[in-house]
């Protein structure tokens, strides 16, 4: 059992170093947030230490994410249908600044268009990112996926819309171990299955955008579920309580296509 675990946990971090390593999910170092001067309006113009523009995509990127998603977005004729296979593992809970984060040990992963990728992460922003036809939702979830081909860490996220409702007990084990300050807290005998925060439907809107934080790196496959899951006002105040604020705002379409995907059981 122990030798299991211990090459579970070396797997895991190994993982983490791959993204830490890896351009597509690393920002810099040079400090951002959602407000003021260096806030998301700015992210394209802060300079590293050498006065280099550190995060340039955020502003020169014509790919970008979060986007008001088009209602009527035509239904996609070759359906593409999503594919969970989400396993528990031990809860590890991080606060990294700018969101409250799970770190997912390897073993789980998303099929789409026949390509499988690794869950890697899930975190929260307050309010959506994502819009939908001009609606804003009081949370979103990201599920972030990766899969290595060669030198590159080619990146799907799948994105769920999160309403006020019901408390979410998934949410519920998160937020009582959520760290108040930056770090992180392996909780002991917990485990969590991102399959309990999927909604019923596997409905979404897909389209190819960029990371929603610096460095804003494009190539991003984005699947956002079409029906949100309920989560409570205290759940959301709870939230709000340590990010107030942590969506960037909807970028330019810029003739980008988003497709709807038809709803399709697993
Ligand atoms: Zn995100």
């Amino acid at each position: 059992m122990r030798i299991h675990y211990r090459q579970a946990l070396a797997a895991a971090v190994s993982v983490v170093a791959l993204g830490a390593a890896t351009p597509a999910l690393s920002a810099g170092g040079v400090e951002w947030s959602y407000h003021g001067d260096i806030g998301p309006e700015h992210w394209g113009d802060l300079v590293d230490s050498h006065g280099d523009r550190a995060y340039p995509l955020c502003a020169l990127g014509t790919a970008q994410s979060p986007i008001d998603i088009p209602a009527g977005a035509a239904v996609d004729a070759r359906r593409m249908p999503l594919a969970f296979d989400y396993r528990p593992v031990p809860l590890a809970v991080k606060n990294n600044g700018h969101t409250i984060q799970v770190d997912y040990a390897p073993g789980s992963t998303m099929t789409v268009q026949g390509v499988t990728y690794d869950l890697l992460q899930f975190h929260f922003h307050a309010p959506s990112e994502h819009h939908v036809d001009g609606d804003v939702y009081p949370m979103e979830g990201h599920l972030v996926h990766g899969r290595q081909n060669g030198d590159t860490l080619e990146l799907a996220v799948v994105g769920f819309l999160m309403t006020e409702g019901e408390a979410n007990p998934v949410i519920q084990g998160i937020w009582e171990h959520m760290p108040a300050e930056t770090g992180s807290v392996t909780v002991r005998g917990a485990k969590v299955s991102a399959a309990d925060l999927l909604p019923d439907s596997r409905e979404y809107y897909g389209y190819s955008g960029s990371l929603t934080t610096p460095p804003c790196s494009e190539d991003v496959k984005w699947h956002v579920l079409a029906e949100p899951i309920e989560v409570s006002e205290r759940q959301i105040a709870a939230f709000e309580e340590l990010f107030e604020m942590n969506a960037r705002p909807p970028q330019p379409l810029n003739g980008r296509l988003v497709i709807e995907s038809a709803a399709r059981p697993q």
